[in-house]
């Protein structure tokens, strides 16, 4: 019998447990995927704590899967053995429901499917995924490289593409961490004017590194008042997990402004109304996208030089890699890797 290593939570808030299982077998509409690499997402700790609605245990996390296709389920098409794919946060939906049907498949009212959450994610050797949900790695990205663009990577270039700032405009990044440093540089490659908002002066050369045009110390200097000076920024790209942080740079949109929250923050927003209507300022949120979006994501970076910033550990040292990400000291990403030889 073949069996694999997989890391599994195997009730809320236990520990992560690295146990044998059976390798699955596709089901129809699915590929197996040999894993080569899963990035560690802060949304995991929705599944470690037992904060989703819904989910059932044990389950194996994780949501920025590489690896390579290693058999197909019955049915699939347009995929073969050997392809190498990413998994992300969108992973499949239920195709008939109001918002499938408007073909706005990350909003889907009755199956959204996530890996790590309603089907066992890539913390494992093996997955299995359906063909839906797959993305193509460009040749030029490893493994390592398309893990987290999976996840970090296709939020932040979702959201910006999607902003309806354009090249020239100010765009403003708030944070510089693990999405915001990705931020930052696909900001800067999409040709906006990218400041850069992080507290203290230590992360200005790398921010300027990966391409910001200014920096705001947000410790230092008042970011809104700051912004206001360079003009107002057409786009706020909100990283971090503080809604206090965001609501104080809300002022420093311009007439039109946007602010776009994609930090799972657990403080409320607050601010005043008057800001909004009064240079018709708006805030919305931003959730990821399909699997057709990380394929541009992934290809965007392979053109453009975008990379992640990861720590790299072995699938058996999970729980640290698991508790640098969270205590926020991880530069940039924890990515966990199985090993796995290429095909
Ligand atoms: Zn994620
Ligand atoms: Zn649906």
């Amino acid at each position: 019998m073949s069996r694999m290593r997989a890391v599994q939570i195997p009730h809320p808030e236990g520990p992560f447990e690295l146990v044998e299982r059976e390798i699955p077998e596709p089901g129809a509409g699915s590929v197996r995927i040999r894993v080569e690499a899963c990035g560690i997402c802060h949304s995991d700790s929705f599944a470690k704590e037992g904060l989703w609605p819904g989910i059932q245990y044990p389950r194996v996390p994780g949501h920025e899967v590489a690896g390579i296709i290693d058999a197909l389920g019955p049915g699939v098409v347009g995929w073969k053995t050997g392809q190498r794919v990413g998994v992300g946060w969108h992973g499949g939906h239920c195709g008939y429901c109001d918002s499938c049907s408007r073909s706005d498949f990350v909003t889907c009212q009755i199956a959204p499917q996530i890996p790590g959450f309603t089907y066992d994610g890539g913390y494992a050797d093996y997955m299995v995924a359906p063909a839906g949900a797959l993305a193509l790695i460009p040749e030029a990205l490893s493994a390592v490289e398309a893990g987290p663009l999976m996840c970090a990577g296709i939020t932040t270039y979702n959201a910006l593409r999607n902003s309806g700032a354009r090249p020239g405009d100010v765009v403003a990044v708030l944070g510089v961490g693990g999405l915001g440093h990705l931020g930052v540089q696909f900001a800067a490659k999409m040709g906006f004017k990218t400041v850069a908002i992080a507290r203290g002066q230590d992360k200005e050369p790398l921010a300027r590194q990966l391409g910001a045009w200014h920096y705001i110390d947000s410790q230092a200097q008042d970011a809104a008042a700051e912004l206001t000076t360079l003009g107002g920024a057409r786009v706020i790209l909100a990283t971090v997990t503080s809604g206090k942080a965001m609501s104080a740079v809300v002022g420093g949109l311009s007439i039109n402004g946007k602010l776009i929250v994609i930090g799972a923050a657990g403080d409320p927003l607050e601010l005043s109304p008057a800001l909004l209507i009064s240079g018709r300022r708006s805030i919305v949120g931003w959730p990821s996208g399909t699997s057709i979006d990380s394929q541009d994501t992934l290809s965007f970076s392979a053109l453009t030089g975008v990379r992640s910033m990861n720590e790299i550990f072995p699938l058996e040292r999970v729980t640290e890699a698991y508790e640098r990400m969270m205590s926020g000291k991880a530069r940039f990403r924890a990515v966990l890797t199985t090993g796995q030889p290429a095909a």
